[in-house]
């Protein structure tokens, strides 16, 4: 007999398990189909996010810097020890426990809400049924009320630089070295290509990332991109912009690879020991509507949605990576949770504004809201407050001063409309910017807002001070 179900999710990543779970919690009957497997074989559910991307790259981001900090940082605390050594594979290992430990909790989440797992490959038929294909070949169709497609993004290759998942490796391929290589390439000076960049030169690879745009981290604010670049590049990254791969040779005997690029100064070639291609994701629809389904793709390849995740066909969704807009866990979670409450009744939307991006290097880069640069660029008038990590006794104690907050507060209202930040938890500072703006604050509110002593909070308290030339503890460009 047909199952029928109140909600049906293809795909178990960030989007899909979310609006899975949130789903049955409000009374909804919910399958949610996943064909993923991990080395041994086992479904595994958490998507891209929890399997081969956030979770374990923070991973390894956070074991290589206390690495880097143990060769490195100790000394200037007065502790002195000799002989710091790094067991990749222990590392690997460990990073592994992690992402076992959060899928099986997918599982168990899953388990106490009364979410039905289908394991295989699903497809959306006409009439809102689904087709699931188990790994064994069976085949089995599902009825449902609503469907929510949700599967995800993977890496986009460039014929240039094929992925052989050896010598050349995708971001899944990074995280898995057993060993540093001596000499990395990375094409692409992305989030990705940065954290993984930044794990292996932690570890003692020479790093050069290949960026084929002039312009580093153009979607930051100008005065972040440029210190992130100085700051990087200080940490032994070589970044070279303009420079575009147009071929690549790999010695499977040396186990190398010679990698031919253009720059301003004409034909290059460089050799690498492993090369990571992380030039961007794209989105996965590979079998996943049939043609008589309605649902449509728009001209990038991407599914086709409304502002509130609607695809053509009525009681079909889309949400996460596989539709427009950043491709980050926290947008397609709460892409999810739209969708569900809108199935529900609810009146739900998300303020695709406020959705913030970080990009986990050391120093942090962090923001929510508009950039300096995109502002004028629309004629707002605005005012700006900065304020340095140098200057902060909390980022002084923990020997990490480098960076900045910057507030940018709309020059007639005083409403912010930017928090940028560079430095030691960045990530975590630009979340308070982002409640405060959700919530219509001003560059003054924050500024009357008591914020605890000695924190890294206070930098964004005196960056919103700043904003109009009342900083305590920086001398103010702006007078009052
Ligand atoms: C190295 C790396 C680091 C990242 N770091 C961050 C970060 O720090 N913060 C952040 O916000 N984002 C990060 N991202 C991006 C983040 O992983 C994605 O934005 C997020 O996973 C998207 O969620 P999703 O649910 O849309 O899709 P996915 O997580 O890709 O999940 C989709 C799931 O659907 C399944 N699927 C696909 N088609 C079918 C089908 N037909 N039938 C059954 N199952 C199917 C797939 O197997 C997959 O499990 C990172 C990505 C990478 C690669």
């Amino acid at each position: 007999m047909t199952q029928k179900f109140d909600v049906v999710v293809i795909g178990a990543g960030p989007g899909g398990y979310v609006a899975a779970i949130k789903a049955a919690q409000l009374g909804l009957k919910t399958a949610c189909i996943e064909k993923y497997q991990d080395k041994e074989g086992k479904l595994a559910l958490g998507g891209t996010c929890l399997n081969v991307g956030c979770i374990p790259s923070k991973a390894l981001l956070d074991s290589s810097w206390k690495f880097h900090e143990a060769q490195d940082g100790f000394k200037v605390h007065g502790i002195n020890h000799a002989g710091v050594t790094m067991d990749v594979p222990a590392m690997v290992g460990r990073k592994a426990g992690i992402v076992k430990n959060l899928t099986l909790g997918v599982s168990s989440l899953f388990k106490a809400n009364g979410v039905t797992v289908l394991e295989g490959h699903g497809k959306l038929l006409a009439g809102k049924k689904v087709e699931v294909t188990g790994s064994d070949g069976k085949v089995q169709i599902v009825e449902a009320e609503n469907v929510i497609l949700a599967s995800g993004s993977r890496p986009i290759d460039i014929p240039p630089a094929p992925v052989d998942q050896d010598v050349i490796v995708d971001s899944t391929g990074a995280l898995e070295f057993q060993a540093v290589p001596k000499r990395l390439g990375v094409i692409g000076a992305g989030v990705i290509g940065l954290e993984l960049g930044s794990v292996w030169s932690r570890l003692g690879a020479e790093v050069t990332v290949l960026e084929a745009l002039d312009k580093f981290l153009p979607a930051a604010d100008e005065a972040v991109s440029k210190e992130a670049l100085k700051t990087l590049t200080k940490q032994g990254l070589k970044i070279r912009l303009g420079a575009r791969v147009t071929g690549s040779t790999v010695d499977a005997k040396k186990k190398e690879v010679e990698v031919n690029y253009t720059d301003a100064d004409g034909e290059q070639k460089i050799v690498f020991d492993k090369l990571i291609v992380a030039v961007g994701r794209r989105p996965v629809t590979t079998e996943l509507l049939a043609a008589d389904s309605g649902v449509t793709i728009d001209e990038r390849g991407f599914i086709f949605v409304d502002d509130q995740c609607a695809t053509s066909v009525p009681g079909v969704y889309a949400i996460g990576d596989v539709v427009r807009g950043m491709m980050l866990a926290h947008k397609a979670s709460e892409e999810g949770i739209m969708v569900v409450e809108r199935i529900k009744g609810h009146k739900a939307q998300i303020n695709y504004d406020l959705i913030p991006s970080v990009i986990y290097t050391h120093p942090e880069i962090a923001w929510v809201g508009k950039t300096e640069q995109a502002l004028k660029a629309e004629g707002v008038e605005v005012n700006v407050g900065t304020f340095p990590f140098a200057a902060s006794g909390r980022a002084m104690a923990a020997n990490d001063t480098g960076g900045f907050v910057k507030v940018i507060a709309d020059a007639k209202t005083d409403r912010v409309l930017g928090v940028h930040v560079i430095g030691p938890s960045a990530a975590e500072l630009v979340q308070q910017g982002a409640i405060g703006m959700e919530f219509g604050t001003s560059a003054e509110d924050l500024g009357m807002m008591v914020f605890s002593h000695p924190t890294l909070s206070e930098a964004l308290h005196e960056a919103a001070l700043a904003v109009n030339g009342g900083a305590i503890h920086i001398a103010n460009r702006k007078k009052r």
